[in-house]
C-alpha cells in the first residue's frame, strides 16, 4: 500500500488526552502498511525548535499553530503524509490550518478533563492547579472542542490500537491510502 496524495492528520485535545501516544501507534500502523516516510510535528518538539521562546499566551499559541500549519502545508503539497500533535485549543486557528493545508484530517482526541488530569502524564495538571503554570488548557485557559472533526478518538473507552485504526480506516475510505486487497 502507498500514499495516494499528501495529507495531514491534525490531532487536537487536552494535555494527556493521548495525542503523542496515538501518533506513535499511527506511525507504526502506517509503516506496517509500507508507508515509512510519515513526518511528525509533535507539539513539545516544535516548541523546542521551530517555536522556541514562545509562551502559552493566546497570541503565542496561535503563532505556534500557524507555524506548524505552514510546515504541514509545504509537506502535504509535496505528497508527504504528516501528523501534527499539538493541543491546538482554538477553533479559529485550527480552521486556519485546515484552509491552508487542504488535505486535512482533524482528529479530536476526546478524553474528559478528569481522565487527563487523573493520568497527569507530565505532572502539569498538579502544577497548574497550584498556580505554578499559567494559561494551562482545561484549567486556566479554554479548550474549544472541534464541531465537525473527521475522526473522534475516545481514549478513555478505546485502546490506542483502535484509535489509530479508526484513522487508518478513514484515510483508506477517503482515498488517501491505497486500500489493502
Ligand atoms: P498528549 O500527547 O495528548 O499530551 P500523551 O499521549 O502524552 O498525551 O498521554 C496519554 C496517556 O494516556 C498515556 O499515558 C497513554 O498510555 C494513556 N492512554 C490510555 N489509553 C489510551 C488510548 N486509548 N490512547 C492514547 N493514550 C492512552
Amino acid at each position: 500500500m502507498s500514499v495516494l496524495k499528501g495529507f495531514t492528520v491534525w490531532f487536537t485535545g487536552l494535555s494527556g488526552s493521548g495525542k503523542s501516544t496515538i501518533t506513535l501507534e499511527l506511525d507504526k500502523q502506517l509503516r506496517a502498511r509500507g508507508i515509512p516516510n510519515v513526518e511528525i510535528m509533535d507539539g513539545d518538539e516544535v516548541r523546542e525548535h521551530l517555536s522556541k521562546g514562545l509562551t502559552f499566551s493566546k497570541e503565542d499559541r496561535d503563532i505556534n499553530i500557524r507555524r506548524i500549519a505552514f510546515v504541514c502545508h509545504l509537506l502535504t503539497r509535496n505528497g508527504i503524509p504528516n501528523i501534527a500533535a499539538a493541543i491546538s485549543p482554538y477553533r479559529s486557528t485550527r480552521e486556519y490550518a485546515r484552509d491552508m493545508i487542504g488535505n486535512f484530517i482533524e482528529v479530536h482526541v476526546a478524553a474528559p478533563l478528569e481522565v487527563c488530569e487523573g493520568r497527569d502524564v507530565k505532572g502539569l495538571y498538579e502544577k497548574a492547579r497550584q498556580g505554578e503554570i499559567e494559561n494551562f488548557t482545561g484549567v486556566s485557559d479554554p479548550y474549544e472542542a472541534p464541531l465537525n472533526p473527521e475522526v473522534v478518538c475516545h481514549t478513555h473507552e478505546e485502546t490506542v490500537e483502535q484509535s489509530a485504526g479508526k484513522i487508518v480506516a478513514f484515510l483508506e475510505r477517503k482515498g488517501y491510502l491505497e486500500p489493502v486487497l
